[in-house]
């Protein structure tokens, strides 16, 4: 059975479903328990909490 969200036609319903991607990129992982290896960021935007350091 599709998501409730889903047209009836099983499409995905791209207002309800998309993402805002800020930017996404290879990089080494710089903290936690997968230090050094490679990893690939996905930054998304939208929040509206508002923190001043706030850099997406
Ligand atoms: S740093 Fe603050 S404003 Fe930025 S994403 Fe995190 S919680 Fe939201």
């Amino acid at each position: 059975m599709p998501p409730t969200n889903s047209p009836a036609n099983g499409a995905l319903d791209v207002v309800t479903t998309a993402l805002p991607v800020m930017e996404a990129f290879y990089t080494v992982q710089g903290e936690g328990l997968y230090t050094g290896q490679a990893a690939y960021f996905i930054r998304l935007g939208g929040c509206d909490v508002g923190c001043a350091w706030c850099d997406v």
